[in-house]
């Protein structure tokens, strides 16, 4: 488990902003250290424990890119065409004969270089002659539709980086050099609670003051994405010894503890001193909007993360500090999701010195510009405003408004996970 100290998550100023928080996380918290071969077909998703160069060029020989006619350029001729006679076939995955000088060999994709040829026609660009001889065209530049052996990866290069997250990509080239498995940092174990006395979870009865919570399934979701096994330890009642008990009960066992809820200043926000009580914990008063104050802290050792409980501060925070955190203790590459520009279908407001994000929808105007449309309330509490949009406009600490048609930076949905 990781180990950390108890002031690590200190900070001086009243109020810390995004770049500082992620700041913070990324030089206080160290990757796990075990790793473990996983195969191929499981690998997606993982992190890399180690660099990978190229154990094979790829691709490994010399290839046609075509379905066509490979020949010497030497051979060519520079203003007309000239009939070659055919001499030998190459299907792909067959071995090929040197070339006679003179002759054009039917070649296919993928199919090795007879040597001594250079280039290929492709078939489209040719035709025969009735006697048995392709006709070809002038002005083909020598190597034309070949693929050099190396010409995607040298044999040696460095092609993967420790501390990727595998997509489906990275699984692709591991497999196009002939692994069978990838050395992976071991899955990051993370314990999820809810906090409230108002919380009844899905399949129990729900008295009529209750709602039923959705933030532990969301958190859960949302941390399965970035390849964490996910303890479900349930519901945490407003009552701060219990609250305790449970939390130093999950940090032996886990690298990170993430409640919802209960993080506010009010006297019914029990997780501050439940925290302090088997650990240590700092409020950062994040400049973020939405989200509240995050609770950090650490238990036995492990980082403690506490989140706002209304779903969408939950959603917008859980980007800013828990991802960060989670890709660092699982030894990933820091990711700073890029937002692209788009154009604002909306005006809006905001204060200086904090940073806050909008739920869009993504629509093609008439004119073919992306345009992205505000969702017409900005409760926290509207999980329907995290449904029915598709991401979130990111307004920076120095924007004070927005005019509708200006340019702003869109972060989808798909993009933060
Ligand atoms: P709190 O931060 O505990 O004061 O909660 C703020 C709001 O979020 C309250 O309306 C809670 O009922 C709501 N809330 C807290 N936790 C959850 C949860 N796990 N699922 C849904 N709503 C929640
Ligand atoms: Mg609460």
């Amino acid at each position: 488990m990781a180990q950390l100290s108890d002031d690590c998550f200190a900070f001086g100023g009243p109020l810390m902003s995004v770049d500082e928080a992620v700041a913070i996380i990324t030089s206080r918290i160290a990757a796990v250290q075990e790793t473990e071969i996983v195969p191929l077909p499981a690998a997606d998703g993982r992190v890399l424990a180690r660099d990978i160069a190229a154990p094979l060029a790829l691709p490994p020989f010399t290839n046609s890119a075509v379905d066509g006619y490979a020949v010497r350029a030497s051979d060519l001729p520079r203003e007309t065409e000239q009939p070659f006679p055919i001499a030998g076939r190459v299907p792909a995955g067959s071995s090929a004969d040197a070339a006679k000088p003179g002759y054009a060999v039917r070649i296919f994709t993928g199919a090795p270089m007879p040597l001594g040829t250079d280039t290929v026609f492709m078939q489209e660009d040719v035709r025969t002659d009735g006697a048995g001889r392709v006709v070809l065209p002038s002005g083909l530049k020598a190597g034309a539709n070949v693929r050099p052996v190396g010409e995607d990866i040298p044999l040696g290069q460095l092609a993967l980086k420790r501390g990727q997250r595998l997509r489906p990509q990275h699984v692709a080239l591991a497999a196009a050099f002939g692994l069978t498995g990838l050395d992976v940092t071991r899955r990051i174990r993370v314990a999820v609670f809810s906090t409230g006395d108002e919380l009844a979870s899905p399949g129990t009865p729900r008295a009529a003051v209750q709602l039923f919570d959705s933030n532990r399934f969301m958190l859960m979701a949302m941390l399965r994405r970035f390849g964490c096994e996910v303890s479900d330890l349930g519901i945490l009642r407003d009552e701060r010894a219990s609250l305790a008990n449970a939390l130093k009960g999950a940090a032996g066992r886990h690298d990170l503890i993430l409640t919802s809820g209960g993080v506010s200043t009010g006297e019914e926000d029990h997780v501050k001193a439940g925290v302090e009580s088997v650990g240590s914990l700092v409020l950062w008063r994040m400049a973020i909007k939405p989200g509240r104050p995050v609770a950090m802290g650490i238990i036995d050792g492990a980082p403690f993360i506490g989140l706002p409980g209304n779903p969408v501060a939950s959603f917008v925070t859980f980007v800013h500090v828990v991802r960060p955190t989670v890709l660092a203790l699982s030894g990933a590459l820091p990711e700073q999701p890029v937002a692209i520009p788009v154009r604002a279908a909306f005006g809006y407001k905001k204060k200086a010195g904090r940073r806050e994000y909008v739920r869009v929808s993504l629509r093609r105007a008439p004119d073919g510009a992306l345009e992205a449309r505000k969702f017409p309330r900005e409760g926290a509490g509207l999980l329907s405003s995290l449904v029915d949009t598709d991401g979130l406009v990111e307004l920076g600490e120095d924007i004070t408004r927005v005019e509708p048609g200006q340019s702003v930076g869109y972060l989808g949905y798909a993009s933060l996970m």
